[in-house]
C-alpha cells in the first residue's frame, strides 16, 4: 500500500521541486494498475504537514532569496524547512499518521507492505501495532535530485 501524503504543489500544480506526484504515479503503475495495491490518501500534507504556503516559502530559500523571516543563499529543502519552522532533524516533519492507523485497523489491515522512504510513516504505523514491511520507492525525478538527496540524508528517511 501507499500512504500518500497529499501535496498540492506537486500533485495538483505539477511543481517540479518535489517528487510527490512521481511517487504516487509510480505506485499506481506498479501495483494498483495490476490490482495489487491500495492508496490511502492523506490530504494537506504539504511542507511535511506545515501547509502549502510555508512549503512555497521554503522554495524561496531553496533558490536563495528573501522570505517573510529570512534571507538565504540557496539551501536544500531540509535546511530550508528547519530554518523556517525553527525545527531540528526530528521535528521539521509534523505529519501525523494516527488516523491512517485507525483506518487500517478498522479495515483489518494489521500486516502491510508499505511503499515509502519515510521512517516516520513506518514507525508511526508500527507503534500503532501494525506490522509494516517497507518497500523502497524508486522514483528518480531529474528536476529535484537535490531535494531527494536532502530528504534521504535526514534521519527521518531511509537512504
Ligand atoms: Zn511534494
Amino acid at each position: 500500500m501507499r500512504v500518500d501524503s497529499g501535496c498540492a504543489g506537486g500533485q495538483i500544480y505539477d511543481d517540479d521541486s518535489c517528487d510527490c506526484a512521481d511517487q504516487f504515479f509510480d505506485f499506481i503503475s506498479k501495483y494498483v494498475a495490476n490490482g495489487e495495491g491500495i492508496v490511502l490518501h492523506v490530504p494537506c500534507h504539504d511542507g511535511r504537514g506545515f501547509g502549502f504556503a510555508p512549503k512555497a516559502e521554503t522554495e524561496i530559500y531553496k533558490q536563495g532569496g528573501t522570505g517573510r523571516i529570512h534571507t538565504t543563499k540557496p539551501i536544500d529543502t531540509v535546511s530550508a524547512a528547519k530554518l523556517l519552522y525553527k525545527a531540528d532533524d526530528y521535528n521539521y516533519d509534523i505529519r501525523d499518521y494516527k488516523g491512517v492507523a485507525l483506518i487500517l485497523k478498522e479495515l483489518g489491515c494489521n500486516d502491510i507492505k508499505l511503499y515509502t522512504d519515510s521512517r516516520k510513516k513506518v514507525n508511526s504505523l508500527s507503534d500503532a501495532g501494525i506490522n509494516v514491511e517497507r518497500i523502497p520507492t524508486e522514483t528518480h525525478k531529474s528536476t529535484c535530485k537535490q531535494h531527494i538527496e536532502a530528504k534521504k540524508s535526514n534521519p527521518l528517511f531511509f537512504r
